[in-house]
């Protein structure tokens, strides 16, 4: 596969042991934050739309919720597959607590992330560039 010609998909995956409330750093919704740590963090690179959907549902399937009606359950169940067919400068997530107590949050960073089509193609001043692919070579 050639990542540097398409648009993929990062997963990142953090669950939480039971009853543990993770700390800020160790989880996040902002794909930026996923794009900048080790690439030994991925836990699947998906190149099309519908393997990444799949992938959130299983693991959503994997990982019962606490409650259906979790808002960062329904989130994902929802908004993954529009995000990823139609609205791909949107990061599909999960964030919720499982059937066992733990914090389950899950990630499909788009790579390279689509600039929203309402926003100029120059950052603006406060912006940050967006982080290189994490498997891609670094230049010799
Ligand atoms: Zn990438």
């Amino acid at each position: 596969m050639n990542l540097q010609t398409g648009p993929h998909w990062h997963a990142y995956a953090y669950t939480s042991p039971p009853g543990v409330t993770p700390d800020d750093e160790e989880w996040s919704l902002d794909p930026d934050d996923w794009l900048k740590r080790p690439a030994a963090e991925i836990v699947a690179t998906l190149l099309e739309p519908e393997e990444a959907a799949t992938w959130m549902q299983q693991q959503l399937a994997a990982y019962p919720p606490w409650s259906e009606g979790a808002h960062g359950y329904v989130h994902a169940t929802l908004y993954t597959r529009q995000y990823l067919h139609r609205q791909q400068d949107q990061t599909p997530w999960a964030h919720y607590v499982d059937r066992h107590d733990r914090v389950v949050v899950r990630v499909l960073a788009a790579c390279p992330r689509p600039r929203p089509p309402s926003r100029p193609a120059e950052l603006y001043a406060w912006e940050t560039p967006v982080p290189p692919c994490p498997l891609a070579k670094p230049e010799p």
